[in-house]
């Protein structure tokens, strides 16, 4: 039988209301290796620790670590980080799954480190994409998103799934790859110029309008 090499894990310590703390294991598209879960395992076991949830933002929570245990289990996964890499929800594509339009796994990782680089922003930018129109990766409720077609990618700017919710609005659609990342890359910079400290891409977006952005991008 192989045996399992255990892999290091970069958490994200959140305090708890019980005062307790939760490790958000900062993953990348919601995989996690067999080296990963080995690590995961062995520390929920060597310390007695019940639970691991996944996030709607496709990371998991390791939850009930004691305060006192805090950086012992977290020296026990890894390393520590004050915040994960931007989030980026990605579903399965046209790779793995049969109504898949577009493959998005490798797009997820360029938008990743597209939003990454060009940071920090007024606040959190949340990204998804989708192999196509019925939006798995949450892409129309993300502060960017985008959804496969056949022929390219629609762009979505400023979508919610929390207060004050809704779809993005359209900033291009059935663009090649290359032209998509530009256009985040543009749609970002004005967030950037013009979002105020604390504000969502979409409360931006309803406070400036549609247009502002869309012409920024001419
Ligand atoms: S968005 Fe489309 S391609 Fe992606 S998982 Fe859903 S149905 Fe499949």
């Amino acid at each position: 039988m192989n045996t399992v090499v255990s892999e290091p894990i970069v958490v994200m310590p959140v305090a708890r209301k019980d005062g307790s703390y939760a490790l958000r294991l900062c993953l990348s598209q919601g995989e996690l290796s067999i080296g990963m879960m080995k690590r995961v395992m062995d520390v929920m076991t060597a310390y007695g620790l019940p639970t691991l949830r996944a996030t709607t933002g496709q990371r998991m929570n390791l939850e009930g670590i004691p305060k006192d245990k805090l950086d012992e289990i977290v020296n026990a996964l890894g390393t520590a980080v004050e915040k994960c890499p931007p989030g980026v929800s990605v579903c399965p594509g046209s790779a793995e799954c049969r109504y898949g339009q577009q493959e998005t796994r490798e797009l997820g990782r360029k938008l990743t480190s597209l939003v990454k680089e060009n940071g920090p922003y007024p606040f959190k930018v949340k990204s998804g994409v989708s192999g196509c129109s019925f939006g798995c990766g949450l892409s129309f409720v993300r502060d960017i998103g985008l959804v496969g077609k056949s022929t390219g990618w629609d762009l979505y700017f400023g979508g919610s799934a929390t207060s004050n919710p809704g779809p993005g609005v359209a900033l291009g659609k059935k663009l090649h790859e290359d032209e998509v990342l530009d256009r985040v890359r543009q749609a970002l910079a004005f967030y950037k110029e013009n979002g105020k400290k604390g504000e969502r891409i979409g409360s931006m977006v309803r406070r400036l309008g549609h247009e502002a952005v869309a012409e920024s991008l001419k």
